[in-house]
């Protein structure tokens, strides 16, 4: 049995196929905000568990205080640690889960998007096999990326703007600043 960790229902919907054998989806991710924007991305993967069968744990640890103070920390560092920080926390509770109930291997269906820093992500998941003792299942997802879009309009899946974090929310969309005057 796989536990796959979903970031986003568009993602999951990339890479569930290519998944043959059992698997279980794990919903952690303190990083979606506003807390609105969060529960619309949870409720469209509930939406998809249901429409695709598959098993779905929510893990509604939300901390947004402790997160927030961390990537303000971080943020703007050289070789974006706030994106460090965001993944690792992440996948640091996946894989401690998936150990701890007995899972074969772990993965994150951040490996299917061309928007994240996909390296990044392998050598973490790589650094979790090791502090967990439990086996990453790496693959570059990303080839899936047109099937996975279709997918989701297939659905009508709600697909986020933005990564996640306002960091995020603030780089697609600090351009709207530039519409007032004064
Ligand atoms: S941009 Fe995305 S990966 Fe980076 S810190 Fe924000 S939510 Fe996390």
């Amino acid at each position: 049995m796989i536990l796959v960790h979903a970031c986003c229902a568009p993602c999951l919907s990339g890479i569930i196929d290519d998944i043959d054998t059992d698997f279980k989806v794990y919903f952690y991710n303190p990083n979606i905000q506003p807390l609105r924007e969060y529960t619309r991305r949870l409720e469209t993967l509930i939406k998809f568990s249901k429409e695709r069968n598959f098993s779905l744990i929510i893990d509604k640890e939300y901390k947004l205080q402790e997160w927030l103070e961390n990537a303000v920390k971080l943020n703007g560092k050289a070789d974006n640690l706030r994106c460090m920080y965001c993944y690792a926390d992440r996948m640091d509770r996946v894989a401690r889960y998936a150990k701890e109930n007995g899972y074969e291997a772990f993965t994150t269906s951040m490996l299917y998007s061309p928007f994240q820093k996909h390296e990044m992500i392998k050598e973490i998941g790589f650094r979790m096999e090791k502090k967990h003792g439990i086996r990453f299942l790496y693959r570059d997802f990303r080839e899936n990326y047109p099937r996975g879009d279709e997918i989701a309009k297939r659905y009508g899946m709600y697909r986020q703007g933005y990564c996640g974090c306002i960091f995020s929310e603030f780089d697609r969309y600090s351009f709207m600043l530039n519409r007032y005057e004064g």
